[in-house]
C-alpha cells in the first residue's frame, strides 16, 4: 500500500470517476474525505462501505462546489479529522450541451463555478498545509476538452481549458515545496455525466441515441471504446506515488487516442 498515513479530499466522489478515485486511494491505505451531491442514505452506504472494505477512515463533506466557504470548510474537515490534507483531487463537474446563442446564462455560470472556480478555492485552502508539511499532490480532473473543443459545449470547454491553465500555474508556484500539480484528461468515460448529455446532444445534432453513442462519443476515440473509471483512478494513484514526484504541471491524456488526431 502506497498511501498509508495520507489523507485525501476528492470532490465529486459520490459518483463516477471521483468515487473510483476515492476507492482506489482507500485501497492504497489513505483516509478519505468524500464529497458530492446525492441521496443521503446512498452516500452513507458508500462511506461506510469504504471503511469496512479497505480498513481506512472515510468522512463525508456536503460542501456545494458553488460556495467558496463550504469548499474551504471541506478542506478544514479533512485537516481536523485526519491531521492533514495531503492529496486534493478537484473532480466535481457538470455538463450542459446547447448551441451558444441558446446557452442558458445560469448554466454557463454554474459550469464555470463548479468545473473551474471550485478548484481555485480548494487549492488555496489546501496549499498552506501541504507547504508546511513539504509534501502534497493536487490532481485536477480536466478532460480531452481541456485540449480540443466540441461544438455545443462552450462553457465546459472553456472551464476545462481554464483548469489546464490553473494546473500549470499552481505547479510552478509550489514546485519547490514537494507538491506536484497535474491534471488528468480523460476522453469519454461511461458515467452518469456522459449518460445525461445524450438527450440534449440528440436534440442539438438531430440524432438518435445510438447515433450519439457511435457517431459522436465513440467517433472521437480511435480505440472505439469508453475509458473506465478504474483506469482514471489508476493514473491518480500513480500520480501520488514516488515514481511521479518529478511530474508536475502535466496534462495527462487518457482518451483512446482522441487528442492525437
Ligand atoms: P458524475 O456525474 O458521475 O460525477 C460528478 C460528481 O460531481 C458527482 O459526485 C456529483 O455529485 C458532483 N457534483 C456535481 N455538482 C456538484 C456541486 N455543486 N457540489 C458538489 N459536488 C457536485 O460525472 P463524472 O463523469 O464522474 O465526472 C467527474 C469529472 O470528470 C468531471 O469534472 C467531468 O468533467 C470529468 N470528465 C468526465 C468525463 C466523462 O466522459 N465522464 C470525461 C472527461 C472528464
Amino acid at each position: 500500500m502506497t498511501l498509508t498515513s495520507k489523507a485525501a479530499v476528492v470532490t465529486g466522489s459520490t459518483s463516477g470517476i471521483g468515487l473510483a478515485i476515492a476507492r482506489a486511494f482507500a485501497k492504497e491505505g489513505a483516509n478519505v474525505v468524500l464529497n458530492g451531491l446525492g441521496d443521503e442514505v446512498e452516500i452513507e452506504k458508500t462511506r461506510a462501505g469504504i471503511e469496512s472494505e479497505f480498513g481506512v477512515k472515510a468522512v463525508y463533506s456536503p460542501a456545494n462546489m458553488l460556495k467558496s466557504d463550504e469548499i474551504e470548510e471541506m478542506v478544514r474537515l479533512g485537516e481536523r479529522t485526519f491531521g492533514s490534507v495531503d492529496i486534493l483531487v478537484n473532480n466535481a463537474g457538470i455538463q450542459f450541451v446547447s448551441p451558444i446563442e441558446d446557452f442558458p446564462v445560469e448554466k454557463w455560470d454554474q459550469i464555470i463555478a463548479i468545473n473551474l472556480t471550485s478548484a481555485f478555492h480548494a487549492i488555496r485552502a489546501a496549499v498552506p498545509g501541504m507547504k508546511a508539511r513539504g509534501w502534497g499532490r493536487i490532481i485536477n480532473t480536466a478532460s480531452a476538452h481541456s485540449l480540443v473543443a466540441s461544438p455545443f459545449k462552450s462553457a465546459y470547454v472553456a472551464a476545462k481549458h481554464g483548469i489546464a491553465g490553473l494546473t500549470k500555474t499552481v505547479a510552478l508556484e509550489v514546485a519547490t515545496h514537494g507538491i506536484t500539480v497535474n491534471c488528468i484528461s480523460p476522453g469519454y468515460v461511461w458515467t452518469p455525466l456522459v449518460e445525461r448529455q445524450i438527450p440534449d446532444t440528440m436534440k442539438a445534432r438531430n440524432m438518435t441515441k445510438e447515433q450519439v453513442i457511435n457517431d459522436v462519443l465513440l467517433e472521437a476515440q480511435p480505440t472505439k471504446q469508453f475509458v473506465t473509471v478504474d483506469q482514471v483512478a489508476g493514473l491518480a494513484v500513480f500520480l501520488c506515488s514516488d515514481a511521479a514526484s518529478q511530474m508536475s504541471g502535466a496534462n495527462l491524456s487518457m482518451d483512446g487516442g482522441w487528442t492525437a488526431k
